[in-house]
């Protein structure tokens, strides 16, 4: 399964990192959260952005959502006709459609159908896109937010969305060849925050999983000299393969 990353920072944009968002080429898109430019990281990854036929907001944070209104204008004016799935936590559902209301994106006559469907904070709810079966887990953050596993022939990966570190986060990701975690902060260099995790956690939690690689991302503010510093703290708990994607990397799992 083929993986891109749209963006690998935090809610603070870097140089070099834009927000946190991750797309999945199953039979057609699948991008999970929604930051500014998708359209035009989707091309510079080699991705035809008319493909995202489902788009998964994990929770209401700006740096996950913001980009909706601009990417669902942008498909309108490349000339889509068919329909858009939202996925969302239920306690965003009003959000997205605010965001599309504020800009009367859906009032223009050839406006395609955008449908939004809720999902439940119930562990191991689940939905299948078009062959992608995409499973949910409450995480605990400083909003009601969801960690999202996606299985598609035979392959699964997991991201923890922002979550304080969770043991049960482990448990969902079993199975799961990669691990996407988060790594706000770090041990090392500036200590926990409420609500997210340090790259050691993400460690910890790694290793709980057994999966074979761990990808951090929402990675904290650092200068690029400092990751090795983070890559080190999740190693000291995880011996599998640690990975800080680039912005725009496509991988192959
Ligand atoms: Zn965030
Ligand atoms: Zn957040």
């Amino acid at each position: 399964m083929r993986m891109g990353f749209l963006g690998t920072a935090a809610a603070i944009s870097t140089a070099t990192r834009d927000n946190t968002a991750l797309v999945f080429k199953t039979k057609d898109l699948i991008l999970i959260d929604c930051p500014g430019n998708v359209c035009g990281k989707l091309k510079s990854m080699g991705f035809d952005p008319m493909n995202v036929n489902h788009v998964v907001i994990t929770h209401g944070h700006v740096d996950h959502i913001y980009g909706l209104s601009s990417l669902v204008e942008m498909l309108r004016l490349m000339g889509r006709k068919e329909e858009l799935k939202i996925y969302v936590g239920e306690d965003f559902v009003e959000m997205v459609k605010g965001i599309i209301r504020l800009f009367r994106l859906l009032d223009h006559q050839e406006a395609f159908p955008v449908v939004i469907e809720p999902i439940p904070y119930r562990p191991g709810y689940n939905v299948e896109l078009n062959g992608a079966v995409v499973s949910f887990m409450p995480v605990k953050h400083t909003l009601r937010n969801l960690a999202v596993r996606l299985e598609y022939e035979g392959i699964s990966v997991t991201y923890s969305s922002d979550t304080e570190p969770l043991e049960e986060l482990g448990d969902f990701s079993r199975g799961s060849k990669a691990l996407i975690h988060e790594a706000t902060r770090s041990y090392r260099l500036n200590g926990p925050l409420s609500g997210h995790s340090c790259a050691g956690d993400a460690g910890k939690i790694a290793k709980r999983a057994g999966v074979e690689m761990l990808y951090l991302v929402h990675i904290g503010d650092f200068d690029e000299h400092e990751l090795s510093t983070l890559i080190e703290e999740a190693a000291e708990h995880f011996e599998g393969q640690i990975i800080i994607p680039n912005d725009l990397e496509v991988v192959e799992l």
